[in-house]
């Protein structure tokens, strides 16, 4: 039994509680004879499972007195919300359909219905169904939870193209909303990459300090060979989150590569980069530039000192490596068997992680593929990883 439905449930009890009291009063008011007694005596048998910790049999209870108040459409709404959380798609979709066949409701209310009705295809995966009604309710009247119900959708059939021209005909986009445009504006400059400027600058109207549009814009530049842009949207990314450095390290390397003065140039960033992140990712690529500049012991002097103050298994098979290119005769085998299993361990771990969900990743994803959220996928630090 999940929090959801035991919310609902004493939600409900409430609801119906409520609805006792404005039968009483009406019946009061107009002097009626008719005994309330069998509601009341239904009410507070619902109320007695919820005491009893048998939420099931309160919830069930609770359904049947709404299905038997057939004349309050909050109430229905609130019945066919608690199906479609069980599970029930048809029920749900009945009960709306019954409320859009009566012909006393109000526009708003009839907007509200259709919107929930649209949920219920959504969630039985009818997507067409769901589309088509989400559309149409949005040609009447701009509403956040229909434009949300519909980047949903579309998200999840990676239609980006779609989220983009419903963003563009709308007159407000909210703060929630607008990280998602961005989020389909990168899908799209990757995939066109022609056009890859107009995507992204179109989402930096939204959301211009979104880490993954800095990310994208550099990579754009990286295709442009405009690499002195691509490095200042890099600095950007890392001043407004350091955590994101091994993420931004490929690329960064990728703006110095070709240029004459690459190297001094690259070493200077990347100790800005490294007093602001020490990960291991960053350390690591400074040790084999302090190997270029000033040999051998010097890379395994900085990278001997790293370890002592932040131990890690990737570290390690790298302090491996530099001992293995030594002239001295070690125990070369077992050195290798060692490193190959710290290789193996490495490969294993995950490196990324949701913040949102908890999901793990081997990758680096925008997008959450569970919870579907933008940017809350970040590399994961710790002994095993980067
Ligand atoms: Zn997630």
């Amino acid at each position: 039994m999940s929090d959801i439905l035991i919310f609902a449930a004493v939600f409900i009890s409430l609801a119906v509680g409520w609805g006792v009291g404005r039968y009483q009063g009406l019946f009061q008011l107009n002097n009626l004879t008719k005994p309330i007694q069998p509601l009341s005596s239904k009410y507070f048998k619902g109320l007695n499972y919820l005491i009893n910790e048998e939420p099931d049999q309160a919830i069930h209870h609770f359904i049947t007195m709404l299905e038997d108040d057939s004349e309050s459409v909050d109430l229905q709404i609130i019945l066919a919300k608690l199906f479609r959380k069980q599970g029930e798609l048809d029920r749900a979709i009945t009960v709306h359909q019954r409320l859009l066949a009566r012909p006393d409701l109000s526009d708003e209310v009839r907007q509200k219905v259709h919107v929930e009705l649209a949920q219920d295809y959504y969630s039985g995966g009818l997507h067409d169904r769901a589309e088509q009604l989400l559309l149409e309710a949005h040609s009447h009247e701009e509403s956040e939870s229909v434009q949300e119900l519909l980047f949903s959708l579309w998200e999840e059939q990676q239609e980006w193209q779609q989220v983009l021209d419903l963003a563009k005909g709308l007159k407000h986009l909210s703060p929630k909303l607008s990280l998602r445009v961005v989020g389909a504006c990168c899908k799209l400059s990757v995939s066109f990459k022609s056009d890859s400027y107009s995507y992204l600058n179109f989402a930096e109207k939204f959301q211009p300090d979104s880490v993954m549009l800095h990310y994208h814009f550099a990579e754009a530049h990286l295709q442009a060979g405009n690499s002195r842009k691509a490095l200042k949207r890099l600095k950007r990314l890392i001043t407004l989150d350091q955590a994101m450095a091994p993420v931004a390290l490929p690329l960064l390397k990728q703006c110095f590569k070709g240029r004459g003065v690459w190297f001094n140039s690259y070493r200077e960033v990347l100790e800005d980069w490294y007093q602001l992140n020490p990960s291991i990712s960053i350390a690591s690529e400074l040790v084999q530039l302090i190997m270029v500049d000033e040999g051998k012991d010097a890379a395994l002097i900085f990278l001997t000192e790293y370890l002592k103050i932040r131990p890690s298994i990737p570290g390690l098979v790298q302090l491996v490596d530099l001992h293995l290119k030594s002239d001295t005769q070690q125990d070369q085998a077992t050195m290798k068997m060692f490193r190959n299993l710290c290789r193996q361990i490495i490969e294993e771990r995950h490196k990324f992680q949701c913040q949102k969900c908890g999901y793990l990743a081997n990758q680096m994803y925008w997008q959450c593929p569970n919870c579907r959220k933008w940017e809350s996928i970040r590399p994961v630090f710790g002994l095993e990883a980067k």
